[in-house]
């Protein structure tokens, strides 16, 4: 019976998931959807491989509860999977600490172990963790394989690794581990056909959440995002880089608690801090006010000084490989990037920036800038297929293994 793989990627207001089957080898898209919270209500939404639309259905009903949401998903997906069989459920997970540092079969010990984590990531992991303990009580003989957003970048080594604090509190497991890693990944699995022989590329994911990635030969040797996904780049609704005194002034000067700075540096600040209007490019660039004018140019200068940094990781600059929500749609941000980095070497071809999706610099220029779409779902399902399709291995023998190595020191 042919094989079908199931991805899920639980974000901040919406959870994609996507239906995959083994055909001669490769895996092809079946169906990609969304369960999105629209105002007061959720909407779920899926497509087929060719994007013709297969449902748009008000699941309002299923919001309260994280079980009956799954329990609805996995009914609508197991009633469209055909003569296929669900053999894995694949997952993204933010934060792998120091050790979970490549994809792994999913047991109770496991999700008790990355639920140690959510210090590292407080807003993010509870997030990631949720559809995994809904489908372990669901459908407790289904196996699930999570995928970390920090394993891409477990090749970043000191002094890129480091921050300038006392040695104990690095040994703790406070450094940079940077996200966004499945994307990443997706890009260097491109490369090689995408751009040949381009050995130093900086990948820009840019949606959201914003980061840039160092990569020689495929591999990362540093990024903008750290210890959080709230260092490096302005993003919607984060500031990324930020002198540590601002938070200490904030703190004695304005009275602001742990909460209040949470608040604040994940939901208020970023390109909508700056505009006061928006967190979304789409609605900024087509604003007169100055202030949504002023957040895309902090938000493009960010991206070309942190590209210079990264280059200067690098030894030098062959690529730039612009993704995500931003990177691959908005022609207007690529443009006033790339304008900044004419100095390294990148001349922009307008007409093809415009156009999008490939090349986007003139046949001279030094530097080869190329708009590619993201796309973190294959790498989970090639993970999941690799971890559970034709011969499974026991989830109990891999999770017994990397248990035994954890030990976690990080302080509550
Ligand atoms: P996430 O980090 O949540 O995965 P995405 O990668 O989906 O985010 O990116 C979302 C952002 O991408 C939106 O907030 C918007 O700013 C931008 N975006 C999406 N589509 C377009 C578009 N067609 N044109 C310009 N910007 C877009």
């Amino acid at each position: 019976m042919p094989e079908a793989i199931l991805t899920l990627n639980a974000g901040s207001s919406s959870i994609k998931f996507g239906l995959y089957t083994s055909e001669s080898g490769n895996l092809a898209i079946r169906v990609k959807g969304e369960v999105e919270d629209v105002g007061d209500d959720l909407r779920m939404t899926a497509k087929d491989g060719y994007g013709a639309r297969l449902a748009d259905e008000d699941w309002s009903g299923e919001a309260g509860s994280t079980d009956a949401l799954f329990r609805r998903l996995l009914d609508w997906i197991e009633a469209h999977l055909g003569d296929d069989h669900l053999v894995a459920v694949g997952h993204r997970i933010v934060h792998g600490g120091r050790d979970f540092q490549d994809s792994i079969r999913l047991t109770v010990d496991i999700v008790s172990a990355l639920k140690g984590l959510t210090p590292l990531a407080p807003l993010h992991q509870p997030r990631s963790l949720a559809p995994i303990e809904a489908i372990l009580e669901l459908r407790p003989d289904l196996p699930q394989v999570g995928c970390f957003d920090t394993a891409f970048h477990r090749t970043i080594v000191p002094p890129a690794s480091r921050y300038a604090i006392p040695s104990a509190l690095e040994d703790e497991g406070i450094r940079r581990y940077g996200f966004h890693g499945l994307s990443y990944a997706h890009v260097a699995s491109r490369l090689p056909d995408m751009l040949p022989g381009r050995r130093k590329v900086v990948v820009a994911h840019l949606g959201n959440g914003a980061s840039l990635c160092a990569m020689r030969d495929g591999r990362s040797v540093d990024t903008t995002m750290g210890f959080s996904a709230l260092d490096g780049l302005v993003m919607g609704t984060r500031p990324g880089l930020l002198d540590p005194g601002v938070l200490l002034f904030l703190m004695k000067e304005h009275g602001m608690s742990h909460d209040d700075l949470e608040d604040l540096l994940y939901r208020r600040s970023g390109m909508l801090g700056v505009s006061g209007l928006s967190a979304d490019i789409r609605v900024l660039s087509s604003s007169d006010d100055p202030r949504a004018r002023e957040a895309i140019d902090l938000f493009a200068f960010r991206v070309a000084r942190e590209t210079a940094a990264m280059a200067n990781t690098l030894e030098g600059l062959d690529s730039i490989v612009f993704t995500g929500g931003i990177g691959e749609n908005s022609p207007l941000v690529r443009r006033l990037v790339c304008e900044r980095l004419v100095w390294l070497g990148v001349a922009i071809d307008p007409a093809a920036n415009e156009r999008g999706s490939g090349i986007i610099t003139t046949d001279g220029s030094k530097v080869t800038a190329v708009a590619i779409a993201a796309d973190e779902e294959i790498v989970i399902a090639e993970d999941a297929r690799r971890l559970c399709g034709g011969t499974c291995i026991p989830a109990e023998a891999s999770s017994r293994k990397m248990l035994s190595r954890i030990s976690l020191k990080v302080r509550k």
